[in-house]
């Protein structure tokens, strides 16, 4: 991808970088350059390996809100039940 990776700051275990002169989550500037258009307002970006700070392309999977919000209530169930 070539982008320069200029880590601003972590918070949370999110990395934000300095990209286009705005400071941004990592996770969205390359899940946006993977799918190549801005991320929706209703998207969110969701890490496979439930790492925050492992943004490799692909770790992550854009999902709608709704979509996001069922696959971490499955996980947890999941684990829940074990
Ligand atoms: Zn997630």
């Amino acid at each position: 991808m070539g982008m320069a990776r200029r880590v601003a700051s972590v918070h949370e275990g999110y990395v934000f970088i300095w990209h286009e002169g705005e400071r941004r989550r990592e996770h969205q500037v390359v899940a946006e350059a993977m799918i190549g258009r801005p991320l929706r307002p209703d998207e969110e970006v969701h890490h496979v390996n439930e790492i925050r700070s492992d943004n490799a392309p692909e770790n992550l999977q854009v999902l709608t809100k709704s979509e996001h919000m069922r696959l971490h209530m499955t996980k947890r169930l999941r684990k829940a039940r074990r």
